[in-house]
């Protein structure tokens, strides 16, 4: 008896294989693929009719909209624009309905979106994809580390990673795996973007060394605000002081400005900088502090982009424009205080083109 039924079964399972078999073979051969019917007929990440991505920061929105050029039914939602500070960004109803609709969220990582944990925690459960940019940086092992974060995050890698556009390389290739894998009818759209993007990392990482490596070495000193340019300076090899730690969720201190007014006496540093996502007060306070000790230091020629980049639409409103647009303040600032620097002319095939108004500066004097 118990025989007969194992006999039924494994007959069963054979009939069912062979059935099965013959389906795959014919459809390779005349029907589309199954990726193929799922962007059609609205299956996987189109079933609600389009595939919603969130973006947390500027970056987060810039890279995901370059990956995801020539897809249909794409509807990317950003929800930090120009001049936010990503630190200190409470996300508001709408941001939330806006990551409980969506089948991925890609944020930066490393705890630059400050108060998104308890929202991501809870999209888990409900299988969003969130997506962590600084995930392939952190594995690669390129994150810098031993910094403070708040009082409970100490010991934690600086966030501001991708400000060594190598970084950005794999960033932009783990993104580009990361959707061809939720939208596997699209692979081949995603891995070409990203391919090609990926390759423009070199010339704009050469671009940037070539000209901040020609100020002398003993010049090479980033004062800004709050400390997002640890990457940049260990990129480019430049120096780093700012006024504030790696986060902006505590305010300076009188301790923390008079630290910056001497490190900048006692080095002849001769320009500050205010960041575009930073009130300028705390720069201006030093500014004031060092003329009073009989200093005298200039500000940057323009604000620089540190944890939100410009406009969109803008050249700075993208990430290669922003990381350019820093570099281009940097030296011109640092031409417009007397230092002898050399700006490299920008590679013909690297997109977009700087705007004539980065180019051409006025030193105000
Ligand atoms: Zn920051």
């Amino acid at each position: 008896m118990f025989k007969n039924k194992l006999m039924f079964s494994l007959l069963l399972l054979l009939l069912l294989t062979a059935v099965a078999c013959g389906g795959t073979a014919e459809s390779s051969s005349t029907e589309p693929t199954a990726d193929e019917v799922a962007a059609a007929d609205g299956s996987g990440v189109y079933a609600d009719g389009a595939f919603k991505i969130v973006a947390t920061t500027t970056q987060a929105n810039d890279i995901a909209q370059i990956l995801t050029e020539g897809v249909n039914n794409v509807e990317i939602t950003p929800l930090m624009g120009a001049g936010v500070d990503p630190h200190l960004y409470q996300p508001t109803e709408s941001d939330i309905a806006a990551m409980n609709e969506a089948d991925m969220v890609i944020y930066s990582g490393l705890f630059l979106e400050g108060q998104f944990d308890t929202v991501f925690a809870a999209l888990r459960e409900q299988g969003v994809l969130i997506h962590a940019m600084s995930d392939p940086v952190k594995q690669g092992g390129f994150t810098i580390g031993g910094f403070e974060l708040s009082d409970e995050l100490v010991d934690v890698d600086d966030p501001h990673f991708w400000f060594d556009p190598r970084n950005w390389e794999l960033t932009v290739t783990d993104l580009g795996e990361a959707l061809a894998e939720i939208d596997p009818a699209n692979s081949d759209t995603y891995t070409a973007n990203a391919t090609a993007y990926a390759a423009m990392m070199t010339p704009l990482y050469e671009w940037a060394n070539q000209g901040l490596r020609s100020v002398p070495e003993g010049q090479r000193y980033l004062v800004t605000s709050h400390d997002a340019f640890q990457y940049f300076g260990a990129a480019f090899g430049w120096q780093m002081e700012a006024i504030q730690g790696l986060s902006t969720e505590d305010e300076a201190g009188v301790g923390d400005i008079q630290g910056t007014v001497d490190f900048i006496i006692g080095n002849q540093i001769p320009v500050v900088f205010v960041e575009s996502s930073i009130p300028p007060d705390t720069i201006e306070a030093v500014i004031e502090a060092v003329e009073a000790e009989g200093g005298s230091v200039r500000i940057g020629v323009r604000e620089m982009y540190s944890d939100a980049m410009g406009e969109p639409g803008t050249f700075a409103g993208t990430y290669a424009g922003m990381l350019a647009s820093n570099a281009y303040t940097v030296l011109q600032s640092y031409q417009c205080a007397g230092v002898d620097v050399t700006i490299p002319e920008w590679p013909a095939d690297l997109t977009p083109t700087p705007p004539e108004a980065l180019l051409n500066v006025d030193c105000g004097e």
